[in-house]
């Protein structure tokens, strides 16, 4: 057995090599080819300098600055959904990423930051009107750090996850509060890996001071909507679940405008606003241009 065989979790990415920390709690740096498809969060064997990669429970796509969608890390079990007053996001924002997360094996949480602006109470009463009890949801300022207490507990619970959300809305100074020593500011040494923020590091995995993970990924603007089957959109779709449930008269249902359709007849009684029907519309649109530009499967 070589001195460095351990069993162990990637916590950093460096292009060339990654960094395992290993059961005894130790850091070692491991070369890998530039194509290795090794992120941050895999769980790998290390055997004479190779690693063996463990199956993956879920896996977080972004879109780089390129716009190509790419795997940053992978095994989070929460995303975090950042929002705020300013800039606002677009209701079809939040809906794209909790579909996304739901659909890649997170469970999707809401952080609602600057609630020390104006406008803060209001968002609030429209985010818990249309998400009610389907998701976790906190309300915090980052300014003054308060409503932290409820979210560092919630990941104290032994949660690995990572934020999501509009350039602004405060994604790294809520970092920066539940995990002191990552330091975001743009262009600074990060004193972990010892490297600038603009190099080839991609992610970073954070072990927070009181309990759980938190994945950075720097450099990374947006995240990818999942490959979904459309006639499965409706499933993730936030506030479908009683639809879905009731069932429309045509299994593959995409809910357009199909006779028998289940969301129609909720949108006409208005058990559902009109409003979740168009977000929904425009995420089916979305995953159904890109399906035209995929290669067609034979089978
Ligand atoms: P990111 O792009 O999502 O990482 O956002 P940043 O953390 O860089 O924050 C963007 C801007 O919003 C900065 O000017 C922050 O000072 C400001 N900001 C962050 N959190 C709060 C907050 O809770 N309240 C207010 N008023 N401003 C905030
Ligand atoms: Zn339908």
């Amino acid at each position: 057995m070589h001195e460095h065989d351990a069993e162990g979790l990637i916590v950093a990415h460096y292009g060339i090599a990654v960094g395992v920390r290993t059961e005894t709690g130790e850091t070692v740096k491991v070369r890998v080819r530039r194509r290795s498809g090794h992120v941050v969060g895999d769980r790998v064997s290390v055997r004479d300098g190779d690693l063996k990669r463990h199956p993956r429970n879920s896996e977080l796509r972004r879109l780089d600055n390129r716009g190509e969608i790419r795997l940053v890390a992978s095994n989070l079990d929460v995303l975090g959904i950042v929002i705020a007053p300013v800039p606002l996001s677009p209701e079809t924002f939040i809906d794209r990423a909790i579909v996304t997360a739901r659909a890649t094996g997170m469970q999707p949480f809401l952080v609602l930051n600057k609630a020390d602006l104006a406008g803060s109470a209001e968002l609030e009463a429209e985010l818990r009107g249309r998400y009610g009890d389907l998701l976790t949801f906190f309300l915090v300022s980052a300014v003054d750090s308060s409503g932290m207490t409820p979210l560092v507990a919630f990941f104290a619970e032994g949660h690995r996850g990572a934020f999501v959300g509009t350039t602004g809305v405060g994604k790294s100074s809520i970092m920066n509060i539940l995990c002191p020593d990552i330091d975001l500011a743009v262009g600074e040494i990060n004193e972990t890996t010892g490297l600038g923020r603009h190099t080839t590091t991609v992610a970073t995995l954070h072990s927070l001071p009181g309990g759980g993970e938190l994945i950075d990924t720097p450099g990374f603007r947006d995240f990818g909507l999942a490959e979904i089957d459309p006639a499965e959109l409706g499933a993730w779709f936030p506030g479908f679940e009683a639809v879905v449930e009731e069932g429309c008269r045509f299994r593959n249902c995409l809910h357009r405008a199909e006779p028998g359709c289940a969301l129609t007849a909720a949108v006409q009684s208005g058990t559902i606003p009109v409003s979740r029907r168009e977000s929904y519309i425009r995420i089916l649109d979305e995953l159904e241009e890109h399906q035209a530009r995929l290669p067609r499967r034979k089978d």
